[in-house]
């Protein structure tokens, strides 16, 4: 049964939008220690946007950006996106080309053939650490700056490299400051490189950060934090995110997430707002001492 504060806390925080699904997770977020974001959607607006581009010399500009943007065209991620638009941002005609055997490697990139040849499009390590090694320096120098770097690869040769920023909330910052002053403790989970990861951290002001996660890594590095931390809450909103939260004493969807992160969630930041994951501690601290 449910007691009259429990109930009381439960339509505050509604509110301010913050859904609460049930009286047991805010008694479960007053205990919590520490706090696992996802970066991209999450700590960031998920909007990416192409910044940079650098070609081979030997590479044709404008076929590489419309191969890339043509293979991306077949992918929803929100980096995928951002390339298919600044692809047709380059060309008032649209070649158009056809793309074969698609496939996604989650949390790496894409591969397809077009033209006979095969194209991989992805992150450093999957397009192969000493193909990449060329672009060395442009890439560490974007990656400083929070850029996530996207190489593109025809056969064997690297033939263009793409930079994108992705944008940090406007309450990211406050929010985890916030959370420090509450004494708890933060950390990033990410599929991105070390370097952006380590941008993007600085920036928010995140104590800790895991970089190049793959998806299917999130859940034990969300049990690892329990063993550190005992309770932890983890913020996500994309389909990648859903066991991780499942996984955490309170897992935490944005309101703008995907449906299967919404449901897994035992809490939805409505408005998107990180800040008012504080308040909700808050709240729920205070409501614990009302009923004890
Ligand atoms: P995040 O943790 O930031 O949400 P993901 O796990 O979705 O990141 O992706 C990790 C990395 O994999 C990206 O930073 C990118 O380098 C690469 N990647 C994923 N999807 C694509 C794609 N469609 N095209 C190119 N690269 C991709
Ligand atoms: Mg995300």
């Amino acid at each position: 049964s449910i007691t009259p504060a429990t109930l009381s806390a439960i339509s505050n925080a509604a509110r301010k939008g913050v859904l609460f699904k049930g009286g047991i997770h805010v008694e479960n977020l007053s205990h919590i220690n520490a706090i696992a974001f996802d970066k991209t959607g999450t700590l960031t607006k998920g909007k990416p946007e192409v910044t940079d581009a650098y070609f081979a010399d030997e590479a044709d500009k404008t076929y590489v950006t419309a191969v890339v943007g043509a293979i991306e065209n077949e992918s929803t991620h929100p980096l995928a996106q951002a390339l298919t638009t600044y692809s047709k941002q380059q060309h008032d005609d649209n070649p158009s080309i056809d793309v074969h055997d698609m496939k996604t490697l989650g949390g790496k990139g894409v591969t397809a053939i077009v033209d006979n040849q095969k194209w991989e499009i992805g992150n450093p390590d999957f397009v192969g650490r000493k193909e990449a090694e060329a672009f060395a320096n442009v890439s560490a120098e974007l990656a400083a700056e929070g850029k996530t770097i996207i190489f593109a690869k025809a056969d064997d040769t690297i033939v263009a490299v793409f930079a994108l920023k992705d944008t940090i909330r406007k309450s990211t910052k406050k929010a985890i400051s916030k959370l420090k002053k509450a004494r708890i403790h933060t950390v990033m989970i990410t599929g991105d490189n070390e370097r952006t990861a380590k941008a993007v951290a600085d920036e928010a002001g995140i104590d800790h950060y895991i970089a190049s996660c793959l998806p299917q890594e999130k859940v034990e590095h969300v049990k690892a934090l329990r063993e550190k931390y005992e309770n932890i809450a983890m913020v996500g909103d994309g389909i990648n995110d859903a066991p991780a939260l499942a996984s955490a004493n309170v897992g935490v969807a944005m309101g703008e997430g995907t449906g299967v992160a919404l449901e897994t969630a035992d809490m939805v930041l409505m408005k998107n707002n990180l800040e008012r994951i504080t308040n909700s501690i808050n709240l729920s601290r205070r409501m614990n001492r009302i009923v004890k």
